[in-house]
């Protein structure tokens, strides 16, 4: 600005490719984009689960199909992205499938330049060549094919198809319709009217690489017929070709443990991933919408007094946690308040930990402390039990853990006359997805979602707030619960109840298989 002209602080827009569904098939540079970006522009191809990994802070602009409504057209498209660049914002363009194969990505670019705000292009992967593969179809093959070819079969206004079917038929490779539901006939049509044998192989792939995947085989004479009768709807690609006669027996992505299937997640984020990415490894398509975060209490000095007389008690005494999420809360408040363990742990009498299940226990460990107490079943009123078993009167029990944490936990410590203090680190605050909502309510409605899981009663709740206690009909859904507590809560809404049989993530992955595992 020392030259007196002052400067537009212009931003950069990111014109990338999201892969066709499968979350794991985004690449690294966009999923980095993802994390990072100011606002996100995106249309209707982008599956929920990817939806479900932006972060709620990013800003969104949905630019397709409503049900029932016109796509926003193009020449707005390129002006959101021109308008929000220039607020000097990080735009990231997500668009399905490579960004510049039947993309618009190109038109999109060109507005770019004219406007002279900065881009980069993030290739992604092509729905054309990932959806076949997931369907157990090569593109190419030594033995049947030198070539493929991707062609649209979007119609012209008249209704007529702008290719040249008779080339085509001479290249002798695999073809790849993109866009060809609707003219689903009159492409089959072209290739037999051009000389193709209607024996050929082809095959309709619809929803390539998500749960929903469908795939059709059939020859090019019959394809219409047989997609008919299945009912395969848009979107979906055409391959036509002898490669399509091996998905008989190439397929593999729905013979994966939980391949086909599809769950929700409604962990806080900070640790939903553990258990995201153990259902991705076995096949399964993940939907990540917390219902619950957590704030820390902070700075906390309620604590810190505490911590100060339970270190100057001199008899026996318990520290106690209910969750993993209270044990990292608890060494981050310890750090950030300069308060030194040993003084914790100091005074003559005998420092005993409590936890309430395995999870709570492996994240203490994490910090160097094995628990004394670890009750069989994952319940506060067994945690108090089973402390008041192992303590004599008078001892005292100190409890770090969530405001309003269940009372269940306090009576049997009292009741065995020890002195009880029971200190918040953090408190739970329901989350609602506005962007995921009405998609989601849509997929449970439609049975589309297996099963929604929770690891506490607070995750239930946040989830019936976040969907609206009467818009759904939650005696379809079915509940994977990671124990009792957060069962009752579950079934007070009349859903279906499953429990983990343990308080684990490895009990809740191994209840999963039980239920919905494909033992092929
Ligand atoms: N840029 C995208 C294609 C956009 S055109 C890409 O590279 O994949 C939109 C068409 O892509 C759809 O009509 C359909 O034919 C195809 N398509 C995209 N994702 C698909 C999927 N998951 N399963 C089947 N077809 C898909």
């Amino acid at each position: 600005m020392d030259d007196g002209v002052m400067k537009e602080n212009i931003g950069k827009v990111w014109l990338a490719g999201a892969g066709p569904g499968d979350a794991g098939l985004l690449t690294v540079k966009a999923a980095h984009l993802i994390e990072s970006a100011d606002v996100i522009v995106y249309d209707a191809l982008i599956s929920t689960e990817l939806l479900s990994r932006i972060p709620q802070d990013a800003e969104t602009i949905y630019v397709g199909k409503h049900s029932g409504n016109h796509p926003v057209p193009q020449h707005e498209i390129n002006q959101i992205l021109v308008r929000e660049a220039k607020k000097g914002k990080k735009v990231l363009r997500l668009k399905g499938g490579d960004p510049f194969v039947f993309g618009r990505g190109g038109e999109e670019l060109e507005t770019l330049v004219s406007e002279q705000i900065p881009f980069e292009v993030v290739p992604g992967i092509t729905s054309s060549v990932a959806v076949p593969a997931y369907a157990g179809i090569p593109v190419t093959h030594r033995d049947y094919t030198s070539s493929f070819h991707v062609i649209t079969g979007h119609a012209r206004k008249d209704g007529t198809l702008s290719i040249d079917f008779d080339s085509l038929v001479r290249l002798n490779g695999t073809l790849v319709f993109l866009m060809s539901v609707s003219s689903m006939e009159k492409i089959l049509k072209g290739l037999t009217d051009a000389g193709m044998d209607p024996d050929m192989p082809a095959a309709v792939l619809e929803r390539g690489t998500t749960a929903r995947q469908r795939r059709v085989t059939a020859t090019v004479g019959t394809l219409k017929e047989e997609s008919d009768r299945a009912g395969i709807s848009t979107p979906a690609i055409i391959v036509v070709g002898k490669v399509c006669a091996l998905a008989d027996e190439l397929h593999w992505a729905e013979d994966r443990p939980l391949g086909g299937r599809q769950f929700l997640l409604t962990r806080p984020r900070q640790n939903i991933s553990s258990l995201a990415g153990r259902l991705r490894d076995l096949g399964a398509q993940v939907i990540e919408m917390p219902a619950i975060h957590t704030e820390a209490i902070s700075p906390n000095e309620r604590l810190k007094c505490t911590l100060e007389r339970f270190g100057q008690h001199e008899g026996g005494k318990w520290l106690v946690f209910t969750s993993p999420i209270g044990v990292n809360v608890f060494f981050d408040t310890l750090k950030e308040m300069k308060i030194d363990l040993r003084s914790v742990l100091a005074g003559a009498g005998k420092v005993r930990i409590g936890a309430i299940g395995s999870a709570t226990a492996e994240a203490l460990c994490g910090y160097g402390l094995i628990p004394d107490a670890v009750p069989e079943t994952y319940s506060a009123g067994e945690l108090g039990k089973e402390l008041a078993e192992m303590s004599e009167p008078g001892e005292y029990a100190l409890i770090v853990r969530a405001e309003k944490g269940s009372p269940d936990l306090i009576p049997p410590l009292t009741e065995k006359g020890l002195f009880v203090d029971d200190i918040p680190l953090y408190r739970t605050v329901y989350e609602v997805n506005t962007m995921l909502k009405e998609e989601v309510m849509r997929m449970l409605q439609n049975g589309e979602i297996d099963a929604v899981t929770f690891t506490s009663a607070s995750t239930v709740r946040g989830f019936v707030r976040a969907m609206g206690e009467n818009e759904i009909d939650y005696g379809s859904v079915c509940a994977v619960c990671i124990g009792e507590q957060t069962a009752r809560a579950a079934a007070e809404y009349g859903m279906q109840i499953e429990i983990s049989d343990q308080a684990s993530m490895d009990a809740m992955v191994e209840k999963i298989l039980e239920l919905f595992g494909n033992r092929r």
